[in-house]
């Protein structure tokens, strides 16, 4: 069972602090062990099991907190977005969660281009609110999506850019901060005579303590700090260094990792936004020749030399989303690149460097004809859309290394050391070296321009021999770095994995000073402690997420995971894919993930699914937690989007993992009647279709709405899809010219029982195309065919096989002879493509899969081939397109757009949107109506309400097209339908050319 591994405070009982945390605190006080372990890890391998957790709604409830949690003797953890990779977050004691209420501007100074904030603000949310006034934080890390800048400020966080914006230390200018004992002290521009400065006793008597520090050890200080600029280790005590007049004690607090004080808010300086650059991407044959060309490129001022090795280059061909990029600005097979970025004013001078670029690289001896060592040149970009394609490949640099679904990992502890440019190349060269001594090797990437590169080696840190081998590199890596009078620690921060090397990096004195700080602004050691000072070996293992007793018990799992190492067939490899980088918790962008859009709590997001999970299957949470109610509500929200499947950086698929709770609970505990209701619909269709009127007498009447709500959970305010007895239900099996090329339409459940309008409107596109179109009868002569998808998303996995199996027996003989099967709802047809081959893996079932399109994806297809023969007229001026989430997790949401654009005059505009919150059945549960709603106001609803009367909505989700009737009364409809409304308007329209009324799309 879960327990506190940290300094045994977790042993004592929590119940009378987390009553009276309750009492006093409004925000979520969690201390149940499902949501403690959620708050047990960050990106970093470690795990530390806190007592509780606090979300405070305001900063005094995060004052209130701290003075709760001290009366009680706790250690209290800060916590951001959770992306440190040291270790930083983790701790025994109270966490409290400053993202997910405390994240406002609170003011904007326009003119002199300062802003104050919150410190859970996340650096894009920031950004996005700045850019209206031309401004924008400079200090962009790879996580700005989820990065907040308390944590920002945590760890001294440094952006690529940082050769011209400098670290987070150069761009804060003030902040606000309680001390353990709950001293509110404003930490800013302080002068070195205090005797005008307006604060308290105990701050003047603090501030005069620490520049006497600065003052005495100034000699230690300039001989022990090393001259980089990626130098974010231990304190900063140079920033207490007589120079000036004043001294910006903000900097001390800067990079202190929680340890010192809980930031209230943070004075930024903020900077004109970027509105011209090009970037130049240098190729080289040889590694070694790249990192040396290095120190010389930055002599050009570009803001940026970001680096991009082979290795990267070639797992990123392996991605479809880099592909085309690469393709695009890769020339040759080099061995690294050097991407050079500059962004001068005017776009004339950025040209201008971009010249002066390729004749410094041909100065250095590079040319595209020069044999391997001396290989190489240059690429220009400047086409926005291509920089920033390849901007996102270069952020993705890690994220591509951790897609690896081998057990060894490439793991951060010498990630970010920086040298001297002048010994770049000679330390790059020997770190390989001391991989390849002791067995394993890492890729390298990222900021060249500062010394400072990512490498992970790659290690399975379950093993104790890797766990040495772990120490060793670290220790030769940290030595080779002080020789070259480096930083340990250039980006990332201390956490657990550097501070014990402090000492060997800084020597005592300087050790003894942390020690002091530390002991002037928290003698209690109540805040984050065990990080910068006094900390536990890196190699603890009892600290490790996965301890020396780390086991997976017997799993037995329903679907197929053969692709991941381990228990349950592969289900943990799976599971522990999950690196904690915490890309799912960004806020706009993509689709992933709605649920936590929507709520904001660590439990929904797909980290903290993962997170659970891992913990459930290895016993962590109890027994039997796989199937617990606790699991349950962690898998509540979930609304199955397949977003994080695709969006997710190593590519966990929460929505396939759900199936597997599902079904480990229904074995466990039987079935609900909602999942039955929604799991069997297929089977009892007809029956309801037959009693049309009976069966929609629900709708009507409050009194059986409200009933249903109570016996089966299906919320009061929804009207269920109508029934109708006219479903879709043709006497034929074969429609279209004898001659025409043939396509298998799959008429799915809900369009054939609900809107068969759909079904016929596709069924006379494609015959007006001229194709030969089988709507098959099942193979054994039974109920219509069904992709099983109701009964995966109740966790029916048997009866999904059952129904599947049938339609592969049916479907077998089409796909053998290569005819496409085309369906309309977007998670009917994607089954095909995707749980299909989880459940079945024959030959068989595979060529089916090939087969699967969407309606429009075949269409599209075919007008590329020069195929598509349809007289289309014009229908609207405007369609408004909203994106199913299935449809873009599978790279399948472009068709509609393409689809639509072959209709004349036709304005296709997108909706930036995330799931639309209603997914399936996810939006008429009682306990889920309500995300459901708000999952769809953050942008679909009020898009839609935005758009003219005229234009037209188009949604190929089923659950889409409800959610929109629901929340804005338009009715959205398929694109089958704009089809057949087109084909409608060419044929009633007399203007038309013969060109447009007989048009081939190609
Ligand atoms: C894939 C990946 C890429 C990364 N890329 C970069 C990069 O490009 N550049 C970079 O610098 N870092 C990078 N990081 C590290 C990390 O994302 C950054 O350090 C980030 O700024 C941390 O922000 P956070 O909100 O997640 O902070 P957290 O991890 O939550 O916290 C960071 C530290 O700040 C402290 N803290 C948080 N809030 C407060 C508060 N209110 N008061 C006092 N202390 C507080 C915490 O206790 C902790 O010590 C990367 C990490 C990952 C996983
Ligand atoms: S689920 Fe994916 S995106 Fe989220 S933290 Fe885990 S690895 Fe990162
Ligand atoms: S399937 Fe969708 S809702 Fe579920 S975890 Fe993934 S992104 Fe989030």
């Amino acid at each position: 069972m879960l327990a506190g591994n940290g300094d045994g405070m977790s042993s004592k009982d929590s119940s009378p602090l987390e009553s009276r945390l309750k009492r006093e605190i409004t925000g979520d006080v969690l201390f149940d062990p499902f949501s403690r372990g959620r708050y047990a890890t960050d990106a970093s391998f470690y795990q530390i099991v806190p007592a509780g957790v606090v979300v405070p709604r305001s900063i005094d409830e995060a004052l209130r907190a701290l003075a709760i949690a001290r009366d009680d003797g706790r250690i209290v953890t800060p916590r951001g977005g959770g992306t440190s990779q040291c270790g930083q977050t983790v701790n025994d004691g109270i966490v409290i969660d400053f993202s997910k209420h405390l994240n406002r501007i609170i003011s904007l100074d326009v003119e002199n281009r300062t802003c104050v904030v919150e410190p859970g603000i996340v650096l894009d949310d920031l950004n996005r609110q700045l850019k209206r006034h031309g401004l924008w934080f400079p200090v962009d890390v790879s996580t700005a999506s989820r990065a907040t800048i308390g944590g920002m400020a945590g760890n001294n966080s440094c952006g690529g850019r940082s050769l011209r914006y400098g670290t987070m230390r150069d761009n804060t200018l003030s902040m606000d901060a309680a001390l353990a004992d709950g001293t509110l002290l404003h930490f800013g521009e302080t002068p070195r005579d205090l005797s005008h400065l307006n604060s308290s006793d105990s701050g003047l008597a603090l501030f005069r303590d620490m520049l006497a520090l600065g003052a005495r050890e100034a000699a230690e200080i300039a001989d022990k700090f090393p001259k980089v600029q990626r130098r974010v280790g231990g304190y900063n005590l140079d920033a207490l260094v007589p120079r000036n007049a004043a001294n910006n004690l903000a900097h001390l607090l800067v990079g202190s990792e929680g340890t010192l004080a809980l930031t209230t808010q943070v004075e930024l300086k903020l900077w004109p936004v970027i509105r011209n650059k090009v970037l130049g991407v240098c190729h080289f044959g040889s590694f070694y020749e790249a990192m040396d060309a290095a120190q010389h490129l930055v002599k050009l001022r570009p803001i940026a030399v970001e680096l991009v090795d082979r290795t990267m280059i070639a797992l990123g061909r392996d991605i479809a989303m880099f592909r085309p990029v690469i393709d695009a600005t890769v020339r040759g097979d080099p061995d690294a690149l050097l991407i050079v970025e500059f962004a001068e004013e005017d776009q004339s001078d950025n040209l201008q460097k971009l010249k002066q670029l390729s004749e410094l690289m041909s100065d250095l001896g590079f040319g595209w004809n020069n044999p391997p060592r001396k290989w190489g040149g240059v690429v220009d970009v400047v086409e926005p859309a291509t920089q920033t394609a390849i901007s996102d490949f270069r952020t993705s640099g890690l994220n591509v290394m951790m897609s690896m679904k081998q057990e060894g990992k490439p793991v951060s502890f010498v990630e970010d050391c920086a040298v001297p440019l002048p010994h770049l190349a000679d330390y790059t060269e020997r770190l390989n070296g001391i991989f390849a001594k002791h067995g394993t090797r890492g890729t390298m990437y990222a900021h060249a321009s500062e010394g400072c590169l990512h490498v992970r080696p790659v290690l399975n840190l379950k093993l104790e021999k890797d766990v040495k081998a772990m120490r060793a590199i670290a220790e030769e890596t940290f030595a080779m770095v002080r020789e070259y009078k480096g930083s340990h620690s250039g980006e990332h921060g201390d956490g657990i994995v550097r501070s014990e090397f402090h000492e060997t990096m800084f020597g005592p004195r300087i050790i003894a000073d942390f020690k002091e700080v530390k002991q002037r602004f928290d003698p209690g050691h109540v805040l984050n402690p065990g990080k910068i000072v006094d900390a536990p070996k890196m190699d603890d293992r009892s600290l490790f997420r996965y301890p020396p007793d780390y086991r997976i018990g017997e799993l037995k799992t329903a679907l197929d995971w053969s692709a991941y190492p381990g228990a349950g067939g592969g289900f943990q490899g799976a599971v522990e894919m999950c690196n904690n980088n915490g890309a799912c918790r960004k806020l706009e962008g993509g689709v992933m993930c709605p649920s936590y859009r929507a709520t904001r709590n660590e439990k929904d997001v797909t980290r903290g699914r993962a997170n659970t999970l891992r913990l459930a299957i290895s016993g962590q949470l109890g027994p039997d937690a796989l199937a617990s109610d606790e699991m349950m509500d962690t898998m509540k929200l979930c609304v199955s989007c397949k977003a994080c499947r695709h969006e997710c950086p190593t590519g966990i698929d929460m929505a396939k993992m759900k199936i597997e709770v599902l079904a480990a609970r229904n074995a466990r505990r039987g079935l609900s009647l909602r999942d039955r209701l929604v799991g069997f619909l297929p089977r009892y269709a007809p029956l309801f279709a037959r009693l049309a009127p009976l069966a929609n007498w629900r709708n009507n009447s409050p009194l059986l709405r409200a009933l249903f709500e109570r016996v089966a959970g299906i919320s009061a305010k929804r009207a269920l899809p109508e029934w109708r007895r006219d479903v879709f239900k043709p006497d034929m099996e074969v429609f279209g010219p004898a001659d025409g090329s043939e396509v298998v339409l799959f008429a799915d459940t809900f369009n054939r029982a609900y809107e068969r309008e759909n079904l016929d409107a596709a069924l006379r596109v494609l015959v007006e195309g001229g194709y030969r179109v089988h709507i098959p009868k099942a193979a054994d002569n039974g109920r219509a065919l069904c992709c099983g998808r109701t009964f995966l998303s109740a966790g029916l996995v048997d009866h999904a096989r059952i129904e599947l199996d049938r339609l592969v027996a049916t479907y077998a003989p089409f796909a053998a002879r290569g005819v496409p099967i085309v369906g309309l709802e977007p998670s009917c047809l994607l089954t095909l493509r995707d749980e299909l081959l989880s459940l079945r893996s024959d030959a068989t079932a595979k060529n089916i899969s090939a087969h699967a399109l969407l309606f429009e994806e075949f269409l599209v297809r075919e007008a590329a081939a020069g195929r598509l023969r349809l007289p289309l007229g014009p229908v609207a001026a405007k369609a408004l397109v909203h994106g199913h989430c299935h449809q873009k997790s599978f790279g399948a949401f472009k068709p509609v757009e393409q689809v639509l654009r072959l209709i004349p005059d036709l304005n296709v505009e997108t909706i930036e949107s995330s799931c639309c919150g209603m997914a399936g059945a996810f939006g008429y549960g009682a306990d889920t109506y309500q995300t459901s709603i708000e999952m769809a106001e953050l942008s679909l609803l009020p898009a839609v309400r935005r758009a003219d009367a005229a234009a037209l909505v188009v949604a190929d989700g089923t659950s889409c097209r409800h959610q929109i009737k629901d929340g804005t009364d338009r009715a959205a409809l398929h694109v089958a339908r704009v089809l057949a409304m087109s084909l409608d308007s060419a044929r009633s329209n007399p203007h038309l050319s013969p060109h447009e009324k007989e048009s081939i799309h190609g």
